[in-house]
């Protein structure tokens, strides 16, 4: 089996600008002559869906939940992190780019990444023009802080609901291309299996869960936005639905299948006393000091609650030396 992941060549600054350039376009009165199956109505499947319609294309969207706005991406709270530098704190595309790529453990796919940290910063605008309620400073502009141990605030917030609201953005789009006849919604329906032709993903079988008929859809392209893996810990802020089965049947019918250890998982999973409220000070500064104690600093420093909490997950079983377990993490003893 041939492993390419199709990485832009050139400098990492330039790869998607050129990798775009290359792609054919499709003139935009040929928009309408194509039709695009998307599973899922999360932040991404939801936003894909809407973007696409908006350009022109024909979408069918499912989701197994009675409405897309009950996709999980409701349930996230914290914020969402761009480069625009508006603290004057030292950020940059390219910082934002080497702490994620830092915070995954150097295990991303680094033109992803750089591509990622790029239009983090057109997507606040994005949002914004969907009507997104973002904190805002007392002057109007946008408020920010830091998240997750990052040394600089760039993490754009709506309270404890960015989610939420991300998602009632992205569902408002939607929404408007369903009644623009751009979209045909299809809430309570499965995707059950994948259709390849001539090695193409070109259409899904899928089950409505009301009345349990199966139906097959054709397209030129599928999209599958269906979220992460919750189940495999017991622990997980994950719904139960979130069960990845789209996914797994995509690889049965032979995509490949990669990193699996990228599980959403959560520091409210965790048996220690880690509350959500860990992104307020109090509780990084007693993190930071459990994980120093540890002598897991560096890793901690800078870097993403998620990679600290990897690195929690594959504690030794054996104590450290002058160590014991305390709250489930290892403390220095006395
Ligand atoms: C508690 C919590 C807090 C979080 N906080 C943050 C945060 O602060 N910042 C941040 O950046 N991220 C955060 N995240 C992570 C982030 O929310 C998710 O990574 C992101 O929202 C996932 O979006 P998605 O569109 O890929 O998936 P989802 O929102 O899970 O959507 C999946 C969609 O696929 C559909 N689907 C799945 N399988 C099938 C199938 N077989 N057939 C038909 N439809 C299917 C579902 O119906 C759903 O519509 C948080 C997550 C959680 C749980």
């Amino acid at each position: 089996m041939e492993l390419d992941a199709r990485v832009p060549s050139g400098p990492i600054e330039g790869r998607w600008e050129k990798s775009k350039f290359e792609m054919k376009l499709v003139n935009p009165a040929n928009k309408r002559k194509y039709h695009v199956i998307v599973v899922g109505t999360g932040l991404a499947g939801g936003a894909a869906a809407a973007t696409l319609a908006e350009l022109g294309y024909n979408v069918k969207c499912f989701c197994f939940q009675d409405s897309p706005r009950r996709a999980h991406s409701i349930a996230a709270q914290g914020g969402i992190n761009a480069a625009k530098n508006y603290q004057n704190d030292g950020d940059s595309i390219f910082r934002l780019f080497y702490d994620t790529v830092k915070g995954g453990d150097f295990r991303a796919r680094e033109s992803n990444v750089y591509r990622l940290a790029e239009i983090s910063v057109n997507i606040i605008d994005q949002a914004v023009a969907q009507g997104v309620p973002f904190a805002r400073e007392y002057g109007g502009t946008l408020a920010n802080r830091s998240f997750g141990g990052a040394q600089v605030s760039r993490t754009f917030y709506a309270r404890g609901q960015t989610g939420q609201q991300l998602l009632l953005g992205a569902y408002q789009a939607l929404e408007r291309q369903i009644s623009l006849g751009k979209v045909d919604m299809y809430p309570r329906t499965e995707m059950l299996d994948l259709i390849v032709i001539d090695g193409k993903a070109r259409g899904i079988v899928t089950r409505n869960l009301i009345t349990g008929e199966t139906d097959v859809h054709i397209a030129d392209a599928v999209i599958l936005g269906t979220g992460g893996y919750g189940n495999v810990f017991y622990l997980s802020t994950n719904a139960k639905g979130s069960n990845t089965t789209a996914i797994w049947r995509a690889h049965k019918r032979g995509a490949l299948f990669a990193n699996p250890c990228f599980t959403q998982i959560h520091p409210t999973c965790i048996p220690v006393r880690v509350a959500f409220g860990c992104r307020k000070r109090r509780a990084i500064t007693a993190h930071r000091r459990r994980f120093r104690k540890t002598s897991a600093t560096t890793i901690w420093n800078a870097n993403t609650r998620a990679s600290a909490i990897w690195c929690r997950a594959t504690w030794p079983a054996e104590p450290p030396s002058g160590c014991a377990m305390r709250d489930g993490a290892w403390v220095r003893r006395g």
